[in-house]
């Protein structure tokens, strides 16, 4: 089924809300869809009780919500079966919990490679790992539009790589990752990988499996569902492996006052009330997107990408940041030099456009990129040609004003 953006619009009752509003700051959070919201309001007024825990019918109808979440999840994702979503608060602990259960099975002098481009989440705690256990940490280079530089892959791998982290789609430059490189060069060495999903599931539906990967990661908000829940999928041989990393309830199969055994996956991981409203709108969202003709909205989000790289490229002294060629998620970055981002953001916003200046957590790759801060505009399925003209628009005052 093919949907116009107007259509889609309507069905975020933000968007739907503020006709005004040129929303362009999906990256750091997209709008949430009116679906998810429903399931949430549904789940907490018709089935709001503790997970695995309770017998009563109450109870049991939470129970099946958050199982259906799971499978919903893992749908999404292809996986291979719904014990290996694990549902956590978002991204960053998705990323974290392997850094601390992955990382307690690896010895000191063992190799994680990352990459420049890694968001903050998913670069400091391999750092805090490094710290701690003595890890050595490697890292892949970045070209000059912030592409993983790949030309010395096998090297970087050599040693004891056990892992490769790295970012599916760079949150500052677009840029998508050549996952089937990583993947077939970390085979070789026989090191798992690691994926940040977080910029390519609003993007479409994603495939695990056919990947070949071994952890995914993502998070509710940027793919139109709640804030405060996000997944970790991991391979079950991979999850099997791993200790638990948070203690407390349902993850355990027993406690004496000496020690405790640990539950299976996924409950290994889901120490503590789990967000469950939140999985329940999230798997909401996620059968929505798997009603979607993916192929049409990524034309149209890479037309609308094209037509502001285009309108950008005019602007005198702006620099652009990122790829302008080839496959790139529509994330555009640009660096004004002599001018602050938050200063540019802050006359957009005057003019009902909003967008994200900053380092974008994103520090080592921006001083690569040799820029300290820049402004991003994040399209996404709702966004239209009105959205990009106005931030043209936008922008030319904004340069005007701030000159
Ligand atoms: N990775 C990437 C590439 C991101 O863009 C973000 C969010 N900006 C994260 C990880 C962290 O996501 P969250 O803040 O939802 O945990």
């Amino acid at each position: 089924m093919s949907h116009t953006a107007a259509s889609l619009r309507e069905q975020f009752p933000l968007l739907a809300a503020a006709p005004e509003l040129h929303y362009l700051d999906s990256a750091a959070t997209a709008q949430i869809h009116s679906a998810a919201l429903d399931a949430v309001i549904k789940h907490e007024t018709t089935s709001r009780a503790n997970v695995m825990r309770g017998t009563y019918r109450l109870a049991e109808a939470a129970d099946l919500a958050y199982d259906r979440a799971r499978q919903s999840a893992a749908r999404f994702l292809n996986a291979g079966s719904a014990d290996e979503i694990v549902f956590t608060s978002g991204a960053t602990a998705s990323l974290n919990l392997v850094a601390h259960a992955f990382g307690s099975t690896l010895n000191a002098g063992d190799r994680v490679l990352i990459s420049v481009a890694e968001h903050h989440s998913n670069f400091v705690p391999w750092q805090m790992l490094r710290d701690r256990c003595g890890i050595e940490l490697a890292l892949i280079p970045v070209d000059a539009d912030g592409r993983l530089d790949l030309a010395r892959l096998a090297e970087l791998m050599g040693g004891r790589c056990c892992l490769v982290a790295v970012t599916q789609c760079s949150n500052v430059t677009g840029a998508w990752t050549d996952v089937a490189a990583i993947v077939a060069a970390a085979r070789k060495a026989g090191a798992r990988v690691l994926l940040d999903g977080a910029q390519a599931v609003q993007h479409g539906p994603q495939d695990v499996r056919a990947m070949d990967i071994d952890f995914y990661a993502f998070s509710g908000h940027k793919c139109f569902g709640p804030g405060g829940v996000g997944v970790l999928w991991g391979r079950a041989d991979a999850l099997a492996q791993m200790p638990p990393f948070l203690g407390g309830g349902g993850m355990i199969a027993g406690v004496t006052p000496e020690k405790s055994t640990w539950a299976a996956a996924p409950q290994r991981f889901e120490a503590g009330t789990p967000p469950i409203a939140q999985a329940v709108g999230l798997a909401a969202a996620l059968d929505w997107m798997m009603t979607l003709d993916w192929a049409a909205i990524r034309e149209r989000e890479a037309a609308l990408c094209r037509r502001l790289i285009e309108g950008l490229v005019g602007i005198p002294g702006l620099r652009l940041l990122g790829p302008q060629q080839g496959q790139r998620a529509p994330i555009v970055s640009f660096d004004i030099p002599g001018l602050h981002p938050h200063d540019i953001c802050q006359v957009l916003d005057s003019q009902n456009l909003a967008l994200r200046g900053g380092h974008h957590c994103a520090q080592p790759l921006l001083t690569a990129l040799g820029a300290e801060t820049c402004t991003r505009a994040s399209i996404a399925l709702y966004n239209d040609e009105a959205d990009i003209e106005a931030l043209l628009a936008g922008l030319d005052r904004a340069l005007r004003e701030l000159a």
